[in-house]
């Protein structure tokens, strides 16, 4: 069995890509889009085309192509403007499905993310049907179509994400993982850009079999870092685990001021928008706070920060305020003036309603 430790078993990864996800959502709030070649982005005289409709690709109409070059292979070209604000509603819908299943989610865009599935919330033991199952969750919610590529390691799952597209999925067992990227063209590898396929194509490199006869020291020579994970994808080994977000330690923010401050009510003035601008990260982020610290510096660029842990996340932006207040206070009088003030929040904790739910389900 081929995976990071050897002699664990096989993890079971699922990456879930929306089709031609900005244009699918356009489609879907506007019927007279629907069944009709259309561009997301760019205009018909400027720009390039952010994404296309299937019936868009037909002509040869694609992500990053200039919109002039789009509406020439295709005159019936119909040129949308982009709606990020639904986009990353959407994403966050699709996300919440995904943490129904497991928190090992690693989001590549708003429409692309790897699951390790592995351990997963639901006891479920066929990756496969967890896959179809979030397709499923995914077209019952959002009204959108999913394809999947379920596989023992990252770089297989997003390859095989594309093979039954749109609407589809894949699966790529370790019995066929090898054979498989053999004959994958290396200008598919994902990790292969146009740049890097160029130069394996000058090098007679252009199958994955061409690059497994290759030595690693090759490898590393032409592609630098790139080299030993060639070698090893083209093994059908891939070691890089899923990670999912990285939770914050802290959130603070800080201000430095024109002249020094001395007196108390200033300074307590300075602090409040530092107060609101921390206060409202946590609260769209769905984070709790423990941990209040204020940060003081001297004009003599001495500093001495003061903190206060409750036992619970603070409640509201009121027992912030208080807290602050309570710690500037026996500051005054300052022994020199005040340079800088900062408030940080730490102890952080995801709140029931977060906007980020894998973590939640952590909890
Ligand atoms: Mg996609």
């Amino acid at each position: 069995m081929i995976n990071d430790e050897g002699s664990k078993r096989p993890r079971k990864i699922v990456h879930i890509d929306m089709d031609a996800f900005y244009a699918s959502v356009e489609q879907r709030d506007n019927p007279n889009l629907r069944g009709k070649p259309i561009a997301v982005g760019g205009s018909a005289a400027r720009g390039v085309v952010a994404a296309a409709s299937y019936e868009a690709r037909k002509f040869g109409v694609h992500s990053a192509m200039p919109s002039v070059t789009a509406k020439r292979k295709c005159p019936e070209l119909i040129f949308v403007p982009p709606r990020f604000d639904v986009y990353k509603a959407v994403s966050q819908q699709i996300r919440e499905i995904f943490a129904e299943y497991t928190p090992m989610i690693e989001p590549l865009s708003l429409d692309e993310a790897y699951l390790d599935v592995t351990e997963n919330l639901k006891g479920m033991e066929i990756a496969t049907e967890i896959a179809s199952e979030i397709r499923a969750r995914i077209r019952q919610v959002t009204g959108l179509n999913a394809s999947a590529g379920i596989s023992y390691n990252k770089f297989l799952a997003k390859m095989a994400s594309d093979l039954n597209k749109p609407n589809g999925q894949a699966v790529i067992t370790p019995k066929n993982g090898p054979a498989f990227v053999e004959a994958l063209p290396v200008k598919k590898f994902h990790g292969v850009g146009p740049a890097t396929a160029e130069k394996m194509h000058r090098l007679g490199i252009e199958i994955g079999a061409d690059l497994k006869q290759q030595t690693i020291e090759f490898l590393v020579e032409h592609f630098g870092k790139s080299g030993p994970y060639f070698y090893g994808i083209v093994r059908g080994i891939d070691q890089r685990q899923v990670k999912p977000n990285r939770v914050r330690k802290s959130v603070g923010a800080e201000d430095t001021f024109s002249q020094d401050l001395h007196t108390y009510e200033p300074a307590r003035e300075w602090l409040q928008p530092l107060i609101e601008k921390v206060w409202s990260y946590c609260e769209a982020n769905g984070i709790g706070a423990k941990t209040v610290t204020l940060k003081v510096k001297y004009g003599d660029f001495n500093q001495i920060t003061r903190s206060k842990t409750l036992p619970a996340p603070l409640p509201a932006i009121a027992d912030l305020e208080e807290i602050i207040g309570f710690l500037l206070l026996p500051i005054f009088p300052p022994r020199k003036g005040i340079r800088l003030l900062g408030v940080t929040l730490s102890s952080l904790e995801r709140q029931a309603n977060g906007t980020e739910p894998q973590l939640r389900l952590a909890l």
